[in-house]
This record gives C-alpha cells, structure tokens and sequence, in this order.
C-alpha cells in the first residue's frame, strides 16, 4: 500500500498514512474554526491502524466533551481530531482524522462535502458544487 507522509508546520510532529483517504469534507463548524484560526478545516480519514505518528507528539485538547482535538505543542498546527464517544449515532473509534492541509501533497485528499454550513461564516462562498449539510 502507499504511504503519505505529512506533519506539522514546525516539523517536530511528523505523520504517516497508508492508503489514500477513504472520506474528506470541509467542516465550517464554530469549533474548528476557533481551534484552526480559520474558517474551516478539510478533515480527511484512514483507519485508525492506517495512521502513524512518526516523529514527535500530538497533545490534545478536549474542550467538547469527548472529543479530543490534536495539535503540535510547538506550533500550534491542527492535526487530528478524534470521538471518544458516538457522532452523530457512529462509532468514530476505528478512524483516524486528520487535518487534510497538513500532507506533504495535500492534493491527494478528494473532499465530498461540506458540512456544519449552518456554522458557516458569510464570507465564504461555495461554488464548488459538493453536497452541503446544515450538520454533520
Ligand atoms: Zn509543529
Ligand atoms: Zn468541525
């Protein structure tokens, strides 16, 4: 299987897939926004046994219960996001989410959707003709 590499701005947090992503989408909801600095974050996902941490480490933050948010603790880049719980009805545990901007060639991830619009900042137009949900 191909692997792909990525990581942090800083570099002191390195990752690796194997395989391609199996789903990404866009997410405009308020969380990602403040955890990015952003106006949305294009999530991707492998299995869980698809991803690797290679060099360094991810701390996490959980704000929303549950849910753990990770990051670089030198540089602040937003890498992973993980459900201890269900979302939206679904075991999440068995995948790994990462964020999809942070591969060396970010132009692998095909994102699907859009999702948490209702969240959306005015400012960002869509014309990108993806399926689009108010939620998740
Ligand atoms: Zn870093
Ligand atoms: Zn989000």
């Amino acid at each position: 299987m191909e692997k792909h590499n990525g990581g942090c701005y800083c570099g002191a947090v390195r990752f690796q897939i194997t395989g391609l992503p199996l789903w990404s989408g866009h997410c405009h909801c308020r969380s990602c926004q403040q955890a990015l600095g952003g106006a949305f974050v294009t999530w991707a996902k492998v299995a869980a046994k698809d991803f690797d941490v290679t060099k360094g480490v991810i701390k996490t933050i959980r704000k929303t219960p549950g849910i753990a948010r990770g990051f670089c603790g030198d540089c602040g880049t937003t890498l992973t996001y993980s459900a201890e719980t269900e979302v939206a009805g679904q075991d999440w545990s068995a995948d790994a989410w990462f964020a999809a901007a942070t591969l060396d060639d970010p132009s692998i991830v095909e994102p699907k959707a859009h999702v948490f619009v209702s969240h959306q900042q005015p400012w960002i137009k869509l014309a990108d003709g993806l399926p689009a949900s108010e939620e998740f």
